[in-house]
C-alpha cells in the first residue's frame, strides 16, 4: 500500500519562503510516496525561479504557473485538478500552517476519514482585528447559510480522492472551497495546531480582499440576503403606511396642532431611497454572479508547467 500523497501549495510572491518551506516539508514526506505541486498565482518576484531550482533536482516537486493572479481559491482549485494523489493536502507557503502535523492528518485519513481539517487552536499570533473579523464572518455565514462551515478552519486540510473528484466536477466559477467541502457532508475529523507567524513577507489578504472573500462565500451559499431585501421592503412599506394613517388622523382630528412637516417628508424620502438602493444592490450582486457564471470563462490560464 504505497499510496500517493499530493501536497498543493498556492504561492503568490513567496520567494523567501520556498527554501525554508521545502526544508521542513520534504523530510516529513520522505517516508511516503509524494508529490508537491506549487501553483504560482501570478507572482512578480522570483518565486517561480526558486521553485524551478528545486524542481530541476527532484521530479516530485512540480510547478504550474498562472498567466496572472487569479486568487488563492482558484490556485487551490487548479492544484486539485493537477493532483494525482490518493489524498491531497493543501497548505500555505508562508509556514503559518506547520507541515509537521501532516503525518497526523494522513493517519486520520488512513483510518478512513474523507476530510481532515487542521483546526487552529489559538490564533494569538493573528491580529485582534483578524480574529474578530474571522469570528464575525463564521457567525454570519453560519446564520445565513444552510451548510454549516466549521470555524477556525482555513484551507489547511486533507481531502480524500473521492472529495477531490467531487470538487473537480463542480463547474461553478465562484469557488469558496471551505463551503464546497462542507456542502458534501463527507466524514471528517480535526487535527489541532497553533497558527504561527508568517515566515517572511506580508499577508496578501488586504481588508478589501477579505471583504470580497467573505461576500463571495456568503453569496455562494445563501440566497437569504435576497429575502432580507424583501423583508426590508415590507418593513418600510409598513412604516410608510403607519405614517399615512398618522397624517390623516392628525389632519382630520387635531387640525389646530398640525404643522406641515418638512422634516418628516425629507427623512422619509432619504430612508426610502436608502432602502431601495440597498435592495437593488443586493439583487445586483446576485445578477453579477449569474453573469460571471453564464460567461463561462475558464477558471485560470496556465503560462508554464514543470514536471507535470
Ligand atoms: N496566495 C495566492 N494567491 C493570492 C493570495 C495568496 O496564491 O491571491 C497564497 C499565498 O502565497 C499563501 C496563501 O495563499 O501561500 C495564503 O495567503 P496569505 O498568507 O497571504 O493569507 P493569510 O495567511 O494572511 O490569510
Ligand atoms: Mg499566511
Amino acid at each position: 500500500m504505497n499510496k500517493l500523497i499530493s501536497v498543493v501549495i498556492p504561492v503568490l510572491n513567496e520567494e523567501k519562503n520556498i527554501k525554508t518551506l521545502l526544508k521542513r516539508l520534504v523530510p516529513i514526506l520522505r517516508s511516503y510516496n509524494f508529490e508537491i505541486i506549487f501553483v504560482n498565482d501570478g507572482s512578480t518576484d522570483n518565486t517561480s525561479g526558486e521553485i524551478k531550482r528545486f524542481a530541476n533536482k527532484d521530479r516530485r516537486i512540480k510547478l504550474v504557473s498562472f498567466q496572472r493572479n487569479f486568487g488563492h481559491q482558484t490556485a487551490l482549485s487548479c492544484g486539485y485538478n493537477f493532483a494525482k494523489g490518493d489524498c491531497v493536502v493543501t497548505i500555505d507557503a508562508d509556514l503559518q500552517d506547520p507541515p509537521e502535523i501532516i503525518p497526523k492528518m494522513i493517519k486520520k485519513w488512513e483510518e478512513g476519514v474523507d476530510v481532515v481539517y487542521a483546526k487552529r487552536r489559538k490564533r494569538e499570533k493573528d491580529s485582534l482585528f483578524k480574529r474578530w473579523t474571522a469570528k464575525l464572518f463564521y457567525k454570519l455565514i453560519n446564520v445565513l447559510s444552510d451548510t454549516p462551515i466549521p470555524d477556525n478552519v482555513g484551507d489547511f486540510r486533507l481531502l480524500d480522492r473521492r472529495v477531490v473528484k467531487f470538487i473537480n466536477g463542480l463547474t461553478e466559477k465562484s469557488r469558496f472551497l471551505r463551503g464546497l467541502v462542507a456542502w458534501g457532508d463527507f466524514s471528517s475529523a480535526f487535527v489541532y495546531f497553533d497558527r504561527d507567524e508568517r515566515n517572511a513577507g506580508k499577508t496578501h489578504y488586504t481588508l478589501r480582499k477579505m471583504i470580497n472573500f467573505a461576500l463571495s462565500g456568503i453569496m455562494s451559499f445563501s440566497t437569504k440576503p435576497l429575502r432580507i431585501a424583501s423583508y426590508l421592503g415590507f418593513a418600510t412599506a409598513t412604516l410608510g403606511f403607519l405614517g399615512i394613517i398618522y397624517g390623516i388622523v392628525g389632519k382630520l382630528f387635531f387640525p389646530s396642532h398640525w404643522v406641515t412637516g418638512w422634516t418628516a417628508l425629507f427623512t422619509a424620502i432619504l430612508f426610502l431611497g436608502g432602502v431601495q438602493l440597498i435592495t437593488i444592490g443586493i439583487i445586483g450582486e446576485y445578477i453579477g454572479q449569474i453573469y460571471r457564471e453564464v460567461q463561462n470563462r475558464p477558471l485560470y490560464l496556465i503560462k508554464e508547467k514543470v514536471n507535470l
